[in-house]
């Protein structure tokens, strides 16, 4: 028996076969293009996304599995719409990343709204989350708006999108993990809130019902998905489906992905935590009949994005994976840093407008420098958010364990590990983002029966031990250098 994971991530859809001992038994990917209108905006086409879900789900089926089921995982925020007949976007959806809500962010921050959007959403007002560039686009595309208003347009996260494109537009579903990240869901109450769908200017009835990351909420149509009938059994925010592909099952327990941004999360348990120190509180899932897993989350925007920007912006490396070779090829980054803000600064400095930059440039820096600094960013970070999370908590970490495209860089993991002072753990299966999907959709449908069997099947690849003398000292004035560079950056910014 084999399960079908379908990971619609930012750059692209990743579909895995999973077989029940929890190895990848089959593996489609497609990339589909980043549309950037204009600067600090970031678009996808709806249709190319949907487009590469089915070609990354042939690949991964092309050699003859017959999954049981499938799950989706997904970016989040991300807000999506469509026609509820046809199933086609009136305009392409408004990416995570997107800043273009910055101002209208300011204008309710202004207007005193945010202490009790973050007691009741567990969010803060940045225009990373969906409600914002609802919002943008209520006041700015009244055309496309009405629509909305009129009930002939859909609105929704990517998990709904595909939902129904998956059933051929005959759900309109989120889960909680998903809803949680719209600035419209009240933690306490695990439903859509009237007044903030009010503040923004959403209607409820555009807003898609709610229900278990694990339910079965219908069946694929063979017309519109590579002639398969298959269970859709589950839908979870990709990050939080990592956090369950990680088998991170108790309170405390916590993993980092590494994609185009990097998140880290802790699970919370069953009792939403007030979120500080540049934390958010997030939906981990909720299972079938059982009480809401709460997470603390710090979301770091721009990190697997840099890479790509030296790939496609400045070119000084062919392919992603290029970067680790050059980046060992030096010692250290020769007294480069590089800033990545490139869309402004997430967790845990929240900065809309900051903007990146490379300090500390000499007739010697190389290209090699500059990818050194680039990997060191991503350290540099994710240690920013675990030093928050300990400060939440006043629990330090332990160990970090890592997963997501970028954590097959050996060096970024010792780097992270040198950087935290801190073993690095990564598990033998790195796509953790579909496996969690995948574990999801199996335990809605009978495949695994309990989570028990989920973390059996997490196992170790290789532990990254922290470099041991003297690197105390080293790590944490680099450290101090790199807090240094990220005030400069949002000085000039603001
Ligand atoms: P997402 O789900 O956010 O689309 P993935 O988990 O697929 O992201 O990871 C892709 C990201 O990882 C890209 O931003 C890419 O630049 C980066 N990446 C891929 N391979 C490497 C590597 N060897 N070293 C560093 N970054 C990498």
């Amino acid at each position: 028996m084999t399960v079908l994971a379908i990971d619609a991530g930012t750059t692209g859809v990743t579909a895995i076969v999973l077989d029940t001992d929890g190895r990848v038994a089959a593996r489609g990917y497609r990339e589909f293009p980043q549309l950037f209108p204009r600067s600090g905006w970031v678009e996808h086409d709806p249709e190319q996304i949907w487009d590469a879900v089915r070609a990354a789900s042939a690949e991964a089926l092309a050699a003859g599995h017959r999954p049981s089921c499938v799950g989706i995982t997904n970016q989040r925020e991300t807000v999506a719409l469509w026609d509820r007949q046809t199933l086609a976007a009136p305009r392409p959806a408004i990416v995570w990343q997107d800043r273009r809500s910055a101002d209208l962010c300011e204008r309710l921050r202004a207007a005193g709204h945010e202490p009790a959007i973050t007691a009741r959403t567990g969010l803060r007002l940045d225009p990373y989350f969906s409600a914002t560039k609802l919002a943008w686009l209520a006041a700015e595309e009244p055309q496309t708006w009405a629509g909305v208003r009129a009930g002939r347009t859909a609105v929704g996260t990517v998990d709904s999108y595909l939902a129904a494109r998956l059933t051929g537009g005959r759900v309109h579903v989120t889960d909680p993990s998903n809803a949680s990240r719209t600035l419209l869901y009240d933690l306490a109450t695990g439903d859509w809130a009237e007044d903030l769908c009010e503040l923004f200017d959403v209607p409820r009835a555009a807003l898609p019902e709610i229900v278990a990351s694990n339910a079965v909420i219908g069946r694929t149509d063979p017309d519109a998905f590579l002639g398969l009938d298959l269970p859709v059994a589950a839908l979870v925010g990709d990050q939080q489906s990592a956090l369950f592909g990680q088998a991170c099952f108790t309170p405390g327990s916590s993993k980092c992905t590494y994609g185009t941004g990097s998140f880290v999360l802790a699970n919370a348990g069953t009792t939403a935590p007030a979120p500080e120190a540049g934390l958010i509180t997030t939906v981990g899932w909720r299972l079938d009949g059982q009480p809401t897993t709460y997470a603390l989350e710090g979301s770091i925007f721009v990190t697997g994005a840099a890479v790509q920007w030296l790939r496609d912006g400045l070119g000084v490396i062919p392919a992603a994976a290029e970067i680790e070779p050059l980046a060992a090829s030096v010692p250290d980054s020769g007294g480069v840093v590089f800033v990545p803000a490139l869309t402004g600064l997430g967790a845990p400095d929240w900065d809309p407008y900051a903007r990146g930059a490379v300090f500390g440039l000499t007739r010697g820096s190389t290209r090699a420098h500059v990818a050194r600094a680039t990997l060191d960013a991503i350290a540099f970070q994710v240690r920013d958010v675990t030093d928050a999370m300990a400060r939440c908590t006043g629990r330090p970490l332990t160990s970090l364990t890592v997963d997501g495209g970028a954590a097959v860089n050996n060096l970024l993991c010792q780097l992270q590990a040198d950087q935290l002072g801190l073993p690095v753990r990564r598990p033998t299966v790195t796509d953790t983002t579909a496996l969690g999907a995948a574990y999801l959709a199996g335990l809605a449908t009978g495949v695994w029966a309990d989570l028990g069997e989920i973390t059996d099947r997490w196992h170790l690849d290789r532990e990254f031990a922290p470099a041991a003398t003297g690197v105390g000292d080293d790590r944490d004035a680099t450290h101090v250098r790199w807090r240094r560079a990220v005030t400069a950056v949002r000085e000039w910014a603001a």
